[in-house]
């Protein structure tokens, strides 16, 4: 069943668009496969749709996923005549780019719980997958051309944050619509696995490192400390640790995870964090952290601060296992 309001809120941003003849789109810091594919095909789909039309995709690059596509590279000018398009970001702090401020129209697109209110108009669900699934479901709203590369960072994305149709979120609706875009547009869909999951043999031996040396609380919570020491030695950078989180998902023992990563160049300790049962991202705010209930994340500026972010998952933990004893 088609949700109205919804399919005009699509109609609404497409007439949006077709006012400006430049259009910004950003994401969020850390580039990652669902920004990117919905940022890549977003590009490609007003580009198809209004050649004339000067359309970015901006933010740092992520050699990783080089492979979906090259962003653009744009002087920091003021930018009161463009619209801005940021895809997958609650909160202005992680829009991945300079100027924000100079952008007077503002378009947000995104699937984590709201942060800031920070655009002219919203589409946020934060029962959607990912927002490449929201991208697909504005593409179907207005009839909008759909070819194999938009299809294949569409299905990327998808793939990416539902961990191959696996987490939270993933629903009828989610197979409804891919169903719909390969029947469009009969893409060779395994073969996109390959590029999106290899990875250096240095990164499965770190893995196996945390398999081994993690430590895992009495109420569930797996946690390990990894230090610049201890990149350095098995030749690989601070974002392992968020490639490999995902792996800790289906062990007895654990039911919530986080891996607490020194970023020295940054001065900085990054959090990443994954729960199968007790909600997360409230109390990962008070870190000054955010993401969504099972899946969450934060920066935090010492070591005591992550003791203490510890602590607290494992209260989490404790209150989840006394509600949920049978
Ligand atoms: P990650 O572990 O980096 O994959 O992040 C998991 C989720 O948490 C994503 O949805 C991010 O948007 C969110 N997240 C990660 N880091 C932060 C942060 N420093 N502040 C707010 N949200 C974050």
């Amino acid at each position: 069943m088609i949700d109205l309001q919804r399919h005009f809120l699509f109609r609404k941003i497409l007439k949006y668009i077709k006012k400006y003849d430049t259009i910004i789109i950003a994401r969020h810091i850390g580039a990652d496969p669902d920004a990117l594919g919905s940022q890549f095909a977003l590009r490609e789909i007003i580009k198809n749709k209004y050649p004339n039309k000067e359309v970015y995709a901006v933010g740092n690059p992520s050699s990783r996923f080089r492979f979906m596509g090259e962003l653009d590279k744009i002087d920091d000018v003021l930018y009161d005549n463009s619209l801005l398009i940021v895809l997958d970001t609650p909160d202005i702090k992680r829009i991945d780019i300079n100027n924000f401020d100079s952008y007077k129209n503002i378009v947000k697109i995104d699937h984590h719980p709201v942060i800031d209110e920070y655009a002219n108009i919203e589409i946020v669900d934060d029962g959607s997958s990912s927002t490449c699934q929201l991208i697909l479901e504005f593409v179907f709203s207005n009839n909008l051309k759909i070819n194999d590369s938009i299809a294949k960072n569409l299905y990327l994305g998808i793939v990416s944050d539902t961990g191959r149709f696996m987490h939270d979120y993933t629903s009828f609706k989610t197979f409804e619509l891919v169903t719909k875009l390969l029947k469009k547009t009969n893409i060779d869909f395994t073969s996109l696995y390959e590029p999106l999951y290899m990875r250096p043999l240095s990164e499965v031996r770190f893995q196996g490192y945390i398999f081994e040396n993690m430590t895992v609380t009495e109420n569930g919570v797996g946690y390990i400390k990894i230090t610049d020491d201890l990149l350095k030695e098995f030749n690989v950078d601070t974002a392992s640790a968020g490639n490999i989180i995902s792996e800790l998902k289906c062990i007895n023992e654990i039911i919530i995870w986080a891996f607490l990563t020194e970023d020295k160049k940054n001065n900085l300790i990054r959090v990443n964090i994954r729960s199968r049962g007790p909600v997360i991202n409230e109390m990962v705010s008070k870190y000054g952290g955010g993401g969504h209930k099972f899946a969450s994340g934060a920066r935090l500026s010492d070591w005591d601060l992550a003791s203490d972010l510890v602590d607290d998952l494992d209260n989490l933990a404790l209150e989840y296992n006394k509600n949920n004893s049978k």
